[in-house]
């Protein structure tokens, strides 16, 4: 057993629907112990009652530093990783020009095979422990970003990318080819060791109703399955549909006729919903991946936030890397904050709604609330530990901070990849500085 010494953070209940001044909202243990035995967490809380308890336990003294659930990166592209930072555009026009043309380089399997290494080490290196992932377009480079995700130790969950129209002919599939190789990947990767699969249409614009169908018999073929796709992102892409599906009340009518939305889905966007689409999100339990950085960097729009946790729709936190503005799920929070703070019907966030947005929440919406998230006994231990490089501004932020709340604020506020020394999943080191 080994017992990690260090100010451990994490939010066990949801603190969306908290006050904002209720202390429930966060739990910490300012000298706190986190006790890991066979992976699992034995316990959580002040070090010394823990330690007393367990004379047994090896302590690694993590002392100054902290200690935060693994983050969950709820929306993210393997095959843009090289892209990140392209400026100026609005979400149709940098698909076109940026992402489309770099995604169709996945057909070369080797440059795949290094997309993919690169993009699990940025994952990890910035304390991502699970995500959710866009693969390619291609089945071998999908199976790429597999076999690589495998050997990271990482939790990812990925599938096939699926489209069949208005994309670039390279990267458009058959229906039929479509259902054959994501039943085969489904086949090979599903729920080997910390895989899981994900059904993934690109989006509405991109997919027949003959491919949307497929999705459908994929998702019922294989019942626990998860699926992504994305949702009500910039308004040119929703005016389109309009068009391509005339029959369409709006644009969530459309994966409902196929039934991709429900409690296996996470719909990415979501920034311009009607009131009845939240409604029924919510009745379904179909969770929102929110990627605050893309959305201002593609100038999408604004975030709903408050009209999504007032209808009660599960939210969580995406990078949307290329779209996004990179891998740091600290940063993605601290723009989630910024937004709302600029929001015309704002959803007032501080660090534990951050914390709580950028895992446990992660966590329920890839249905996994009972296995990752924060700290409860008995879930595996996954977590991320930080220490700010000594003498600089983070690293006195923290020092001067009048309590944790300000501390993990700081974090939020300031900390990159400098600052992750250690990542853990369920107790095995998947990264190191
Ligand atoms: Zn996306």
């Amino acid at each position: 057993m080994q017992l990690f010494r260090a100010t451990i953070f994490h939010t066990p209940e949801n603190p969306l629907h908290l006050d904002i001044s209720d202390p429930r909202a966060l739990v910490c243990h300012q000298d706190g112990g986190l006790l890991v035995d066979k992976g699992r967490v034995a316990a959580c809380g002040d070090y010394a009652g823990i330690r007393d308890a367990n004379p047994g336990a090896d302590t690694v003294d993590w002392r100054g530093g902290f200690i935060l659930p693994g983050f969950v990166d709820a929306h993210v592209h393997f095959p843009q990783a090289r892209i990140i930072g392209a400026m100026g555009r609005t979400l149709l026009d940098w698909l076109d020009a940026v992402a489309l043309p770099e995604e169709a380089k996945m057909e070369d399997r080797a440059y795949a095979a290094d997309t993919a290494a690169l993009f699990l080490r940025a994952l990890a290196s910035h304390g991502t422990t699970t995500a959710l992932v866009f693969g390619a377009h291609f089945a071998d480079a999908t199976a790429e970003l597999f076999e690589a995700a495998a050997r990271s130790g990482l939790r990812v969950a990925s599938g096939l990318v699926l489209s069949d129209r208005l994309l670039r002919p390279d990267l458009h599939a058959t229906p039929e080819r479509g259902h054959r190789e994501s039943a085969m990947l489904i086949e090979r990767y599903h729920k080997r060791g910390r895989l899981l699969y994900a059904v993934t249409p690109r989006f509405a614009y991109s997919t027949t109703d003959a491919m949307l169908e497929v999705c459908q018999q994929l998702m019922s073929e294989h019942p626990d399955v998860l699926l992504q796709t994305h949702i009500n992102e910039s308004p040119a892409e929703i005016g389109a549909l309009a068009r391509l599906f005339p029959w369409a009340g709006d644009y969530l009518a459309i994966y409902e006729r196929y039934a991709l939305s429900g409690e296996r889905s996470v719909m990415a966007h979501n920034v311009h919903p009607t009131t009845s689409e939240l409604d029924r999100l919510a009745d379904a339990g179909t969770a929102v991946a929110h990627c605050p950085g893309s959305n201002a960097a593609l100038g999408s729009g604004c975030f709903p936030l408050k009209r999504h946790v007032d209808a009660g729709v599960t939210c969580a936190l995406g990078t949307d890397v290329g779209g996004g503005v990179g891998f740091g799920m600290l940063k993605e929070g601290l723009h989630a904050y910024l937004m709302q703070r600029l929001a015309p019907d704002p959803k007032v966030l501080d660090a534990a709604r951050l914390l709580y947005l950028a895992t446990r929440a992660g966590a329920k919406a890839l249905g996994l609330e009972n296995e990752i998230g924060d700290f409860q006994t008995g879930k595996a231990a996954d977590f991320v530990y930080l220490q700010p490089p000594a003498g600089g501004v983070l690293d006195a932020a923290v020092r001067h901070a009048g309590d944790p709340a300000q501390a993990l604020a700081a974090l939020f506020t300031l900390a990159g990849s400098e600052s992750v020394r250690e990542v853990r999943v369920e107790g095995d080191i998947v990264f190191q500085s």
